[in-house]
C-alpha cells in the first residue's frame, strides 16, 4: 500500500487532503504541531473507517530535527513515503509598517522553511525509491500579493521557486513536485475576515463564492494520481477564477 504524509492535517485544507487521499487508496500519516488538534476532532476515525491505516505525527514542521523523528518515524511505521503534501501554514498578518519582526520570522519558517525541511528528508526516501510525488500548497497571495499580508506573500512566493528547483533538481529520479495556490477557500483561516472583507473578497471572485476544501484536495488528488505522471514544476491557481 502507498502512503502519504500530510503536514498540518489535524483540520482544514489537510484535513480534506488526508480524507481524499484515504479515499484514493493511500495509507496517510497525518500531522500537526500539538496533540491538542487531534482531541478536538476525529479526523483518525473518519480515515480508519476508510479501510486504511492511519497514524498521528505530532512535530514542529519549521524544527528540521522535529521533521528528521517524524520522517524517520512515517518510514518505520509505513514503509515508504509515496506522496508528500506540504500543507502546513500560519498566517500573522498586519500591514508592513507595523509588521513586528518576530511575526515576519515565523511566518517564514512556519510556511517556507518547513518545505525545505520537509522536502529534503522526504525527497531522499523519495531518491531511493525512484519515485515519488510532491505537492506544495502555495497561495494566490503568492502569486499576486496581498495588502497586509508581507510574510504570508513572501513564504507563498517562495515555495512556487522551491517548487521549481525540486521539480529540476529531483525529476530525473521519477519524482514530480507540483504547486497548488488556493484563492479564498471557507477555512476558520477565512472566517476571522469581517462581513466587509468577505463581500469585497467575493465580488472579485468569477464564481462569485468561496472554494470549498474539497476542490483543493480535487486537484492535490490530480497531482498524486498516475494521470499527472509527465506534470512537475507547476502552479495551479484553484481561485474561482479571481486573477481573470
Ligand atoms: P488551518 O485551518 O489553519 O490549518 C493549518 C494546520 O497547520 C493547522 O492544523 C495548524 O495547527 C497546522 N500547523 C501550524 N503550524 C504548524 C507547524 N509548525 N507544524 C505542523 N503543523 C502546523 O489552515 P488552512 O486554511 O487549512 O490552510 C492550509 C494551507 O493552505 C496553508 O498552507 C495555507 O497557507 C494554504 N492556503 C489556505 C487558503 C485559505 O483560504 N484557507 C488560501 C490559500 C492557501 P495549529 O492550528 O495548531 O496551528
Amino acid at each position: 500500500m502507498a502512503t502519504a504524509l500530510i503536514t498540518g492535517s489535524a483540520r482544514g485544507i489537510g484535513a480534506a487532503i488526508a480524507i481524499r487521499l484515504a479515499q484514493d487508496g493511500y495509507d496517510i500519516a497525518l500531522n500537526d504541531v500539538s496533540e491538542k488538534m487531534f482531541e478536538d476532532n476525529d479526523i483518525i476515525e473518519k480515515i480508519q473507517k476508510l479501510n486504511v491505516k492511519c497514524e498521528k505525527f505530532i512535530a514542529d514542521v519549521s524544527k528540521h530535527s522535529d521533521c528528521e523523528t517524524m520522517v524517520k518515524g512515517v518510514k518505520e511505521s509505513f514503509g515508504s513515503i509515496d506522496v508528500l503534501v506540504n500543507n502546513a501554514g500560519i498566517t500573522r498578518d498586519g500591514l508592513m509598517v507595523r509588521m513586528s519582526e518576530d511575526n515576519y520570522d515565523m511566518v517564514i519558517a512556519v510556511n517556507q522553511k518547513s518545505v525545505f525541511n520537509m522536502t529534503k528528508l522526504v525527497g531522499a526516501v523519495m531518491m531511493r525509491q525512484k519515485s515519488g510525488r510532491i505537492i506544495n500548497l502555495s497561495s494566490v497571495a503568492g502569486l499576486y500579493g496581498n495588502p497586509g499580508q508581507m510574510n504570508y506573500s513572501a513564504s507563498k512566493a517562495a515555495i512556487i521557486g522551491m517548487t521549481k528547483t525540486t521539480a529540476k533538481e529531483l525529476g530525473s529520479r521519477g519524482i514530480t513536485c507540483n504547486a497548488v495556490a488556493p484563492g479564498f477557500i471557507q477555512t476558520p483561516m477565512t472566517d476571522m475576515l469581517s462581513e466587509e472583507q468577505k463581500k469585497m473578497m467575493i465580488s472579485m471572485i468569477a464564481m462569485k463564492r468561496y472554494g470549498q476544501v474539497e476542490e483543493i484536495a480535487g486537484v492535490v488528488s490530480f497531482l498524486a494520481s498516475k494521470d499527472s505522471s509527465y506534470v512537475t514544476g507547476q502552479t495551479i491557481e484553484i481561485s474561482g477564477g479571481l486573477s481573470m
